[in-house]
């Protein structure tokens, strides 16, 4: 199992770089590591690679035990109203935060088997969605509180 990288670890920083071989059996490895790691902890329902320190473009969401990778994902499209919810992070150890995204997302990803795929998704995976691809390019979700919550304490 692969430790989960907390900030201010500089790997989350970074910005990811593409997969070449979404099939390849490294990926699959990678995959099943990160997967065995997002479950080991007891709030986790999605990593992206780097926070188990690769910087690929990739992540994983389980929601209702349902397993959903996304490899080489970009957002097509965000819509729907703005929504405010309190948003955890592995990064984040015991750190919740209130969060405002559009609800809708359209998403282009490889899958898998290397398939491309396109998904629209809303509510929580679109809110899961969000907040790993912006893991890919080395946003975390802190930079994204409204600046109206900033002096708020957090919720632990
Ligand atoms: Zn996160």
């Amino acid at each position: 199992m692969l430790e989960i990288l907390t900030y201010p670890n500089p790997i989350l920083k970074q910005k990811s770089k593409l997969v070449g071989d979404p099939t390849s059996l490294e990926i699959k490895q990678l995959i099943s590591d990160m997967t065995q790691s997002m479950r080991a902890h007891e709030h986790g329902m999605a990593i992206a690679a780097p926070q188990v320190g690769k910087s690929l473009r990739i992540f994983v969401i389980e929601i209702d035990h349902e397993v959903m990778l996304f490899i080489n994902p970009e957002i097509q499209k965000l819509s729907g109203k703005d929504v405010r919810a309190e948003e955890g992070c592995l990064s984040f150890p015991g750190k919740y935060f209130p969060i405002v995204r559009p609800n809708k997302v359209k998403i282009k990803f490889i899958d898998a088997t290397g398939q491309k795929q396109i998904m629209k998704a809303s509510g929580l995976l679109a809110r899961a969605i969000q907040h790993e691809n912006d893991h890919l390019d080395g946003i975390l979700f802190t930079e994204r509180i409204p600046a109206n919550e900033l002096e708020m304490e957090p919720t632990v």
